[in-house]
């Protein structure tokens, strides 16, 4: 079984945006989920860490490359168990950091055992920017019902990185995982059937597009599945999924006659 190593996506003046590494092993059992980093001067934010699942090694990922102590912002695009489920043991590790997630979800974290929301930052429904103490900025773009009803996106304008979240997964059969889509209309097998069930439905999907159309990507980079890099490949996403026709556009499908 294999390890795969963390390694930037971008590097420049101080502002650092990391994939984390991931087991072979973890594949198979549960859907296979990707981890983010963003460093920035003095300050790291965590995107999406996940659950009880892959902790010990996302952990060990992070404290290869820094001090957990300077974690001071977690980012949750949504409140899916592979997304939020780990979120006491990053508060207790990261003592210093504010979880970032949809108003809509405060509520429900009692249920992982959050029960001091002192520490939760509740993101409103038309999104937010963060301001690091480094000056960076990094915006929490809606794309609700892409698939949570509270749902964000988040975009490093300095990297021109956008995390996006379950949009743009890929699902891979066992042994086919790459890290980076190479040619895009090969890669769209892989994440045709999870968005057709997964996200709510075509307006939904046009309405984000609107939105990120309008930021400067390089790189999509999703929760699961391959990175989306490059000005071309970006474009083409955005293509594909404005007229991804998706949940209740093809609700038939889903019941049985
Ligand atoms: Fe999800």
């Amino acid at each position: 079984m294999g390890q795969f190593e963390s390694f930037p996506l971008f590097e420049q003046e101080g502002h650092r945006f990391v994939m984390l590494g991931w087991e072979e092993k973890e594949e198979g059992v549960a859907i296979q989920t990707n981890q983010y980093i963003i460093f920035s001067g003095d300050e790291a934010v965590l995107l999406d860490p996940g659950g009880a699942h892959v902790f010990p090694r996302v952990l060990a990922n992070v404290a290869e490359i820094a001090d957990i102590k300077k974690i001071r912002h977690i980012f949750y695009s949504h409140q899916d168990p592979d997304v939020v489920s780990g979120i006491t043991m990053w508060l207790s590790m990261a003592e210093k950091a504010t979880a970032h997630i949809s108003g809509l979800w405060v509520r429900f974290l009692p249920h992982f055992g959050v029960y001091d929301t002192k520490r939760i930052s509740p993101i409103p429904d038309k999104g937010q920017t963060l301001t690091l103490a480094s000056g960076k900025n990094l915006i929490a773009v809606p794309s609700h019902f892409l698939h949570s009803t509270g749902c964000f996106s988040l975009y490093d304008v300095s990297a021109k990185i956008l995390f996006s979240g379950d949009i743009g997964a890929a699902v891979f059969p066992a042994g086919k995982r790459y890290m980076s889509v190479n040619d895009f209309n090969e890669h769209v097998k892989y994440m045709q059937a999870f968005h057709r069930r997964y996200m709510a439905c075509n307006a939904a999907c046009r309405s984000w597009v609107r939105q990120v159309a309008s930021l400067d990507i390089e790189c999509i980079a999703p929760q699961h599945g391959a990175l989306i890099q490059g000005k071309e490949n970006v474009r083409k996403f955005l293509a594909w999924f404005e007229g991804l026709r998706c949940g209740t556009d093809i609700l038939e499908e889903f019941y049985a006659r």
